[in-house]
């Protein structure tokens, strides 16, 4: 456990030290639960959600994108449950005034306890969550002696729920009409634009929707870095399916969407199937994708079997029809829904933990080591460092000409300083997969050094082949 915890405290400093991820507001002590991301965390939160863009998108001929507004309609969150349900049990201490989610109290006191207890502990909160019985969570909490971490007592108030969204006014005039909300999640964006992308992209159903875009959350806990936040981003997609085909929908994409984490080289033991205990009463089923971070399994995206819930839910408060007539069974129905639903910034977190390593590179006669993110290739912020062996000689000259030549392809990285170990050091650090050293065997027979990030390998090519090898491994 600590061990974990070190490593995980590592992670966030490796992320603020090399400009991946900082705190937001930092000048001014920083602003809870909200982060901004540096020059190298941008780059490489724009290459995962590209990465997932056109897997869902390009490669997928039933699905299409959409990029809908963040403010929406203050029905549309009568509709989707969010103003009456989207609330967490919470609870009070009342000495130090703090307040708790009940599931994330209960589970900190679990991990307290041998693995039997902690799990026996946990079995009886789920039962209880289920229940929705909050007397019963109170007893559970007091008759285990839950302390609050802060006044060390266990002087609770009753459990209530907590709404977490944000809500603002639209307007300059304030009344109750004008009272809009930050949108909690992107699905809602694709559920009331069913109609419009059904039109007019002629969309035959199975289809899906597909949206990337932020979403806001006013969490209680905000801890463990960037994996609660209160402003966070969600790549989602809706996949509209022939009511009594939903099982089979659901299966072939929880399948679909275990093999795109996979297929970024991480190793399947990581991952796991969670399925809900607790399911919505419209739902037929619904499961997390797990992965084993620092701190333990916890879910990074989610899988969903929302039925004809939130077509009709629009229906019925927008009085509009939001049906599709089948040609194929001359029928008209209000489809069902598969939703996929992944936080990019938990797939941030969970490509920096699995890529992160400290070597020990320590020969008989010299200690030595090094930090090294193992990216998967196509994620790098930065695929191709440029290295000058000297800063004369025609080097930087020969240097830029293959900086000019490749980075209209892909993101390189030049310089002239420091001895070159030190040079591809900091880029081991920031993921660099390839880096090419110029000296002055290159201006006799025009071949270069390539250095590989993961093995530390180097050998010889050509400069004219520089380009194409690192097209060949980011594709
Ligand atoms: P949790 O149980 O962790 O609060 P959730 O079940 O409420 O998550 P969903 O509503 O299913 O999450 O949202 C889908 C995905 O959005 C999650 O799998 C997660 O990756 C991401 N997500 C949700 N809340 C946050 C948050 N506060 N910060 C960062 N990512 C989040």
């Amino acid at each position: 456990m600590s061990t974990d915890q070190n490593k995980f405290q590592a992670i966030i400093s490796h992320c603020k030290e090399y400009g991946f991820v900082f705190q937001s507001s930092e000048i001014y002590d920083g602003l809870s639960a909200v982060y901004d991301y540096g020059q190298y965390g941008a780059e490489l939160k724009k290459n995962i959600k590209d990465y997932w863009w056109k897997s869902m998108t390009q490669l997928h001929e039933d699905i299409v994108g959409i990029d809908a507004a963040i403010f929406m309609h203050p029905t549309t969150w009568k509709a989707s449950g969010h103003v009456d349900n989207f609330s967490d049990p919470m609870i009070d201490n009342k000495d130090s005034k703090k307040r708790y989610r009940v599931d994330h109290l209960i589970e900190g006191h679990a991990e307290t306890l041998s693995k039997e207890a902690g799990d026996a502990l946990l079995a009886q909160m789920d039962e209880l969550l289920k229940e929705n019985d909050f007397a019963g969570l109170k007893t559970l909490i007091e008759s285990n002696k839950i302390k609050c971490s802060i006044s060390g007592t266990v002087n609770w108030t009753e459990v209530r729920q907590f709404n977490l969204m944000f809500s603002t006014q639209l307007g300059s005039v304030t009344d109750e009409a004008s009272e809009i909300y930050l949108r909690p999640e992107t699905a809602q964006g694709i559920f009331v634009n069913f109609l419009n992308v059904q039109k007019t992209g002629r969309m035959k159903v199975p289809f899906g929707i597909a949206q990337i875009g932020k979403a806001f959350r006013n969490e209680i806990v905000a801890r463990q870095f960037i994996f609660r936040m209160r402003e966070f981003e969600q790549m989602e997609m809706q996949f509209f399916v022939r009511p009594g085909t939903q099982q089979e929908w659901y299966e072939k994409w929880k399948e679909e969407r275990m093999q795109w984490h996979l297929s970024l080289g991480t190793d399947p033991a990581k991952y796991h199937f969670k399925d809900h205990i607790k399911l919505a009463h419209y739902a037929d089923a619904a499961v997390d994708i797990e992965y084993e971070f620092p701190f333990g399994f916890k879910e990074v995206e989610g899988i969903h079997s929302r039925g004809d819930f939130d077509l009709k839910q629009h229906q019925e408060y927008s009085k509009k029809k939001i049906q599709y007539f089948d040609t194929e069974i001359n029928q008209n129905y209000v489809p069902y829904v598969i939703e996929t639903s992944i936080g990019l910034d938990r797939m941030f977190l969970l490509t920096i933990c699995n890529a992160y390593a400290e070597e020990d590179l320590s020969t008989a006669d010299k200690q030595d080591s090094r930090v090294v993110l193992r990216l998967p290739a196509k994620l790098a912020p930065i695929k191709l460092a440029i290295f000058p062996l000297t800063k004369k000689d025609g080097l930087p000259e020969l240097a830029k000409e293959l900086m000019n030549d490749c980075k209209p392809a892909f993101h390189c990285f030049y310089e002239e300083k420091d001895a070159i170990g030190r040079r591809y050091r900091r880029q081991d650090a920031i993921g660099t997969p390839f880096c090419v050293t110029i000296d002055h065997q290159t201006k006799e027979d025009g071949t270069v050094t390539i250095r590989h990030r993961d093995s530390m390998e180097q050998e010889r090519i050509p400069l004219s082949e520089v380009k194409a090898l690192v097209l060949s491994k980011i594709l």
